[in-house]
């Protein structure tokens, strides 16, 4: 990873802001994504200081592709030839039935987890294909190949980044990219504060009775995915904290 160029969606928090830590652990350099910018900014500072590493921190809300066009297209120099792609940006809002769902929800988690992955990919890969080298890790959910009760629209999203993976593997057969989609279970992060709209104690309680994943977990299988020789590819990758079997089947002890 030393000298890599690895760009991360979604770096201010959870998976992202963990992913940040173990890729530049690695001494690879940092292009770093969220619309939280004080929150990437100090992130890139402090591991640029303690790697000694080279980070720069965009403030991009990847529902916007001018922006994110915008962005890509005018990099420094030194930063520019991207390795790795981390599409990780994204959430569930809400957790209510088909009928009862806000429109508003359903948007933002479209716009958020397809859309913005989508536009993130166009702008990236053609600087890939070129190099004939590139990995693209989309980090999907286990509620990408199972529902559970409520989960809808958010699962309908992680369906779709689970099949646009897949097809970028098939699309990008021969260009020398590498295409992965992890799909984690429970991960203690600011997600469930986010499903439910800030509402702190009910996100506390999904994390109750059981050691749920953490972000360093899934970054550090981000890495190790982008670690492996050339010819290897893991293209779909399930991981789950070992009291979670399914999506509704968790072993609490409460
Ligand atoms: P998190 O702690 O809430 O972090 C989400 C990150 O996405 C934040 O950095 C947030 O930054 C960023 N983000 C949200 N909307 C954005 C936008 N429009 N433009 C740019 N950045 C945006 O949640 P997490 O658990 O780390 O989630 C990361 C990914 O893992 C998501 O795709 C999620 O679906 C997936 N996942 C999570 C779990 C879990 O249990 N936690 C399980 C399976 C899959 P800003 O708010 O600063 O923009």
């Amino acid at each position: 990873m030393k000298n890599k160029i690895v760009l991360i969606t979604g770096a201010s928090a959870g998976i992202g802001y963990a992913c940040a830590e173990e890729f530049a652990e690695k001494g690879a350099n940092l292009i770093l994504f969220a619309r939280r910018e004080d929150k990437i900014k100090e992130l890139a500072k402090n591991l640029e200081e303690k790697y000694n590493i080279k980070t720069i921190a965009y403030q991009c809300d990847v529902r916007n592709f001018d922006e994110v066009s915008k962005i890509i297209s005018n990099l420094p120099e030194e930063l520019k030839n991207i390795d790795v792609l981390i599409n990780n940006a994204g959430k569930a809002l809400g957790l209510s039935k088909i009928q009862d769902g806000l429109l508003s929800d359903w948007e933002e988690m479209i716009d958020t987890n397809i859309k913005g992955l989508l536009y993130m990919s166009k702008c990236v890969l053609p600087g890939m294909i070129e190099r004939n080298t590139g990995d693209v890790i989309n980090i999907g959910s286990i509620a990408g190949n199972e529902v559970y009760p409520n989960g809808n629209v958010y699962c309908g999203t992680k369906s779709a980044v689970h099949m646009i993976s897949k097809s970028m593997n098939v699309d990008l057969n021969g260009t020398g990219i590498r295409v992965t989609n992890i799909a984690p279970g429970l991960v203690e992060t600011e997600f469930s504060e986010v499903r439910f709209h800030g509402d702190q104690d009910k996100a506390k309680t999904v994390y109750l009775g059981y050691k749920a994943l953490e972000g360093k977990d899934v970054a550090q299988i981000a890495v190790f995915c982008c670690q492996l020789p050339k010819h290897v590819t893991i293209q779909n990758l399930v991981v789950t904290p070992s009291a979670q079997a399914t999506t509704t089947l968790v072993h609490k002890v409460l």
